[in-house]
């Protein structure tokens, strides 16, 4: 019988070899025994080549994975080995242990031959560091200030909180592309609102918004806070500050549906009250329907709003009744009802009162999705 010229050992040969020889030839494959993962804990993000948010945790080893193994075969990551792929299959099993993943890979480097599997393991762990951001928020940092007015007079408190709504909302949305998009903090003056915030291009992003939907103009004003420590550039706090034009919402009656109104552009943006549907109409046409009378303008605090509950429901209508004055139960047909979700005996609705009619909404006020 013939012996493998390496290390002696007598069997089955390939090219001179035994099969431990060849394998240690022809296939290499290293990992570290343990990987350090920055991690920031307040924000559940990761850094690679840039912070990211740690969402699912088998993609974020695959990741950490595919960056730390090295070999000279293409390696595939599989959770299970798959018989027709061609390439060096890795089965990845974890478990975790605090801030460690332990893994364990089971290696394929022939996804014909499972006579030459092997094992490996290692681990990840979080480090725990705060990340740019973080540490920045926590510092009170911020790079500008968003100032929110009204033209005219001063913003009131329900007003002020729809506002603040809409920009922790924008702010919420932005972060994902642009992680300094955070409110760093926000203060109700007498005359207005601030808005401290990470990123200026996030306050830009957020006064153009808020111009869309309210009307207004924006200005900006810089002030030099003194040169960067490291690259002896100029630091400026740049305040971006926003005149809304009117911040009084009204209504709009128009084909017997009642309306929320707004400014978009040059258009008039009617977003129903009742199944919370918009209606797009150009500033003239709009204007046309004023005169022709069909649309009506109503000021918000002319809407006559009372409570009802619903005490009967029939194929046909509703039986309701009205949770304040002379607590009258009256009916309406259900196709007169256009709200989202069908009522049943019990639900609290609101009802408009227009024209001695009872218009069903769903909700007094929208601050409509921007
Ligand atoms: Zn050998
Ligand atoms: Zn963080």
């Amino acid at each position: 019988m013939e012996s493998c010229f390496i290390c002696g050992e007598e069997g089955i040969l390939i090219e001179g070899r035994c099969r431990k020889c060849h394998i240690k030839e022809v296939f290499h494959f290293t990992i570290p025994g343990r990987i350090k993962v920055p991690y920031c804990k307040s924000c559940n993000s990761y850094y690679t080549n840039r912070w990211k948010i740690l969402d699912d945790k088998l993609s974020f080893i695959t990741e950490i994975l595919e960056i730390n193994i090295s070999s000279n075969h293409e390696i595939v990551l599989v959770n299970d080995f798959i018989k027709k792929k061609k390439n060096t299959q890795v089965r990845v099993d974890f478990t975790e242990e605090g801030n460690i993943f332990k893994i364990k890979l089971g290696i394929r480097p022939f996804s014909d031959d499972p006579s030459f599997d092997m094992e490996a393991e290692t681990e990840i762990l979080l480090s725990g560091e705060q990340c740019q951001r973080c540490s920045r928020f926590y510092g009170g940092y911020y790079e500008a200030i968003l100032q929110v007015r009204d033209e005219e007079k001063k913003i009131e408190t329900d007003k002020a909180t729809s506002i603040i709504d809409i920009i922790d909302d924008l702010s919420d949305r932005l972060i994902s592309k642009d992680r300094m998009a955070f409110i760093a903090r926000t203060e109700e003056k007498k005359e207005g609102i601030d808005i401290y915030m990470g990123s200026l291009s996030a306050a830009r992003k957020i006064a153009n918004e808020l111009i869309k939907r309210f009307g207004g103009t924006i200005g900006e004003s810089h002030k030099l806070m003194g040169l960067d420590r490291d690259s002896g550039k100029k630091i400026y706090r740049t305040t971006v500050t926003v005149r809304l034009k009117d911040l009084t919402q009204k209504y709009a009656y128009y084909r017997g549906h009642l309306y929320l109104l707004d400014v978009a552009g040059d258009n008039f943006k009617l977003t129903s009250l009742e199944d919370d549907e918009i209606l797009s109409i150009k500033g003239k046409e709009f204007e046309k329907e004023i005169k022709k009378e069909t649309i009506r303008i109503i000021e918000k605090d002319l809407l006559e709003v009372v409570e009802l509950i619903v005490t009967e429901v029939t194929p046909e209508r509703y039986q309701m009744m009205k949770l304040s004055g002379d607590y009258e139960p009256f009916y309406i047909p259900r196709e007169d009802v256009h709200l989202k979700n069908t009522l049943i005996a019990g639900d609290n609705v609101k009802g408009a009162i227009i024209d001695n009619r009872i218009i069903i909404i769903g909700h007094e006020s929208i601050i409509s999705n921007i």
